[in-house]
């Protein structure tokens, strides 16, 4: 199982999914973990409830790059409030080693093994802060409309 799940870091550390930018995206980030080098921008495109499109462009290690695309692909289609739920759970697995087990994080669960490596969990985790920080200026954004 562990072999499956660094084959799949691998093969989207290497091409990762969605590795494009959009011209004009409802929201977009940058992301920097100075630890490692790690910089990436990610692009949200939604419809106010549902995440229509969402992708990134970016360079790093294998671990940011494979996180980057395995969050697309997580979150493309998902309305906002459970692409944020994704978020929790991804993070809380990751941090503080807590995996529900009632829900499925998918090939995210590839990611989790990174845990035990403090910091490795900075490069594994900056792609969703990045995503996470593009849909809170939407927030902002909203609210003074
Ligand atoms: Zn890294």
């Amino acid at each position: 199982m562990q072999e499956l799940y660094q084959e799949l870091i691998i093969d989207h550390g290497k091409r990762p999914r969605n590795y494009r930018r959009l011209a004009a995206p409802t929201c977009s980030h940058e992301g920097y973990n100075p630890l490692c080098g790690d910089r990436l921008n990610i692009y949200v495109e939604h419809d106010g409830t549902c995440i229509t499109d969402v992708c990134f462009q970016g360079e790093g290690c294998a671990i940011s790059m494979a996180s980057a695309s395995l969050l697309t692909q997580a979150v493309k289609g998902q309305s906002i409030v459970r692409a944020e739920e994704i978020f929790t759970l991804f993070h809380q697995a990751l941090t503080l080693g807590k995996v529900d087990m009632t829900d499925d994080l998918g090939k995210l669960e590839a990611l989790l093994g990174v845990a035990q490596y403090p910091t490795r969990v900075k490069c594994a985790t900056l792609a969703w802060h990045t995503f996470k920080a593009a849909l809170d200026c939407r927030k902002s954004r909203v609210s003074t409309e």
